[in-house]
């Protein structure tokens, strides 16, 4: 399903929006004359009057964290490549995968305002010293594809990519790659295997990460959609101005995604840390749907641990003077932001976030979930491979009502066995979700064990 259609929820919803500050403008057009008449480019002029290093100086003092999922600080990861050594071509990817379940937020970029995009890419791949870039692209999204490819050609056709970009001596040129529309391709390494024409197969990291050992084995910068738009604001207000949005280690905005049981989905813009999640669900998404009390939610798009309503949390965080304090908060209390947010047992991944109401049948969803991860297991190490399959096959005899007693126990060994045993992070992303939806609503799961199947559906041929 393309996204492009889902609104976001508008009226008193104090959004701060950078990043999607055009996206539901209708007279704003995703051609480059748009872009030029909003000021674009005008922060690539300034980035190719500035030395290298002093760009990668700026997202360093911005705090900016990578809004793929992971939140590793942009500017670090940036460090790691050291110029004066280096004697490798170093290419810049950026990730537009985009596809965690629950998360919608990097297409609404791309289908609105691609050449945010493009100009965040351009000072990036500047600063990091690349002359080749890539945008690697989920298979699905075909209008994506075209978009860019459109605003790749009008960008060329102005001097703003190919040689000598606007006279600075400066050559990058940057392609869409798009994928085949599997999961995995979006873990980097997985990308980086993919984009060399290979079964996107994870590479073991550490020890070689790719900013030391990437695309071609030489040192690549892979960066998420979100994330690249904002060094564009981070060289046009500066890293300390940016680093004062938001709170302390979760500087500037995040864009939220909301999805399932509430009136009002969409997509929202807020500084770190400055909306809680129960404001985020009751007030902008104007509550649970048709008047149901709230079950659960999954913060961080569908890899994340589920967090149940009613539960508390101490949340252990630094205050406004950066002394540490702990609080116990709700679940509708919690700031969003990544640190209160992993501090809940949880994490808060690429912002999406899964809403579920009192009418949901946790072990349906679950189920729901774990048949994707049993499809997209690229296959390469066991425990992923053969686990996420037994662990969706225990769940799909679950939701038939031909469950076991000892399922629901099962079901948390082999979660056990999984996670922190495999190549990537796919293992915890099958697990966790089973993990901890057993665990916080194992009374569910374990009704729907003892649940006998009637003996006429048993007659009934499978189909
Ligand atoms: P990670 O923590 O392994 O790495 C994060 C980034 O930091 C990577 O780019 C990695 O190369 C870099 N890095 C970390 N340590 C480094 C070091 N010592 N030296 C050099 N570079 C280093 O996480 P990951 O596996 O890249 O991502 C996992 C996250 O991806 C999950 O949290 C999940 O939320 C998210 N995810 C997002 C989507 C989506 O559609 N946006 C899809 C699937 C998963
Ligand atoms: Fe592939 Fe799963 Fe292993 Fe990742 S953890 S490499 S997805 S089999």
């Amino acid at each position: 399903v393309e996204m492009a259609e889902i609104g976001s929820a508008k009226g008193p919803t104090g959004e701060h929006r950078i990043i999607l500050r055009y996206a539901d403008e209708p007279d704003y057009t995703p051609d480059i004359d748009c872009y030029l008449r909003h000021g674009g480019y005008e922060q690539l002029r300034k980035a190719l009057s500035m030395d290298p290093a002093a760009i990668v100086a700026e997202v360093k003092a911005s705090g900016l964290r990578g809004r793929g999922g992971a939140g590793f600080p942009t500017g670090t990861k940036w460090g790691f490549i050291d110029h004066a050594k280096n004697r490798k071509p170093v290419y810049l990817l950026c990730n537009a995968d985009e596809s965690e379940p629950g998360t919608f937020k990097d297409r609404q970029i791309i289908y609105k305002d691609p050449h945010q995009l493009l100009e965040g890419m351009i000072i990036s791949s500047y600063a990091n010293h690349a002359h080749l870039a890539y945008i690697y692209i989920r298979g699905e999204m075909v209008r994506g594809a075209q978009i860019l490819e459109r605003a790749l050609a009008e960008a060329r056709a102005k001097n703003l990519l190919g040689a000598n970009i606007l006279g600075s001596g400066y050559d990058l040129d940057i392609f869409v790659f798009r994928g085949a529309g599997a999961y995995i391709c979006g873990e980097e390494t997985g990308l980086i295997e993919s984009l060399e024409g290979k079964r996107a197969y994870p590479r073991i990291k550490p020890p070689y990460f790719p900013a030391v050992l990437g695309l071609y084995l030489c040192p690549t910068i892979v960066n998420n959609v979100e994330t690249l738009c904002n060094v564009k604001h981070i060289v046009e207000m500066g890293g300390e101005a940016y680093a004062k949005i938001g709170t302390r280690n979760n500087t500037g905005t995040r864009i939220w995604c909301v999805s399932g049981d509430v009136r009002r989905p969409g997509y929202f813009e807020y500084d770190g840390g400055a909306i809680t999640l129960g404001k985020l669900l009751y007030e902008v998404c104007g509550g649970i749907r048709d008047g149901n009390r709230l079950k659960a939610v999954i913060p961080g798009g569908s890899s994340a641990k589920v967090l149940r309503a009613g539960e508390t949390y101490r949340i252990r965080r630094a205050n406004s003077e950066g002394t540490m304090e702990e609080i116990e908060m709700t679940l509708e209390d919690l700031p969003l932001d990544f640190d209160t947010i992993a501090a809940s047992g949880s994490m808060s991944g690429s912002g999406g976030i899964i809403v579920m109401d009192e009418t949901r049948d946790m072990v349906e969803c679950l189920n729901n979930l774990s048949a994707f991860y049993a499809h997209e297991s690229c296959g390469q190490c066991t425990p992923c491979r053969e686990g996420a399959l037994w662990m969706h096959k225990i769940l799909d005899r679950m939701a038939e009502g031909e469950g076991r007693p000892e399922d629901p126990q099962l079901l948390l060994d082999l979660s056990g066995q999984i996670a922190g045993r495999t190549i990537c992070a796919f293992g915890e992303a099958c697990s966790w979700p089973v993990e901890s939806f057993v665990a916080k609503f194992r009374e569910e799961f374990e009704a729907k064990a003892a649940q006998e199947r009637k003996e006429h559906e048993r007659l009934q041929p499978a189909c």
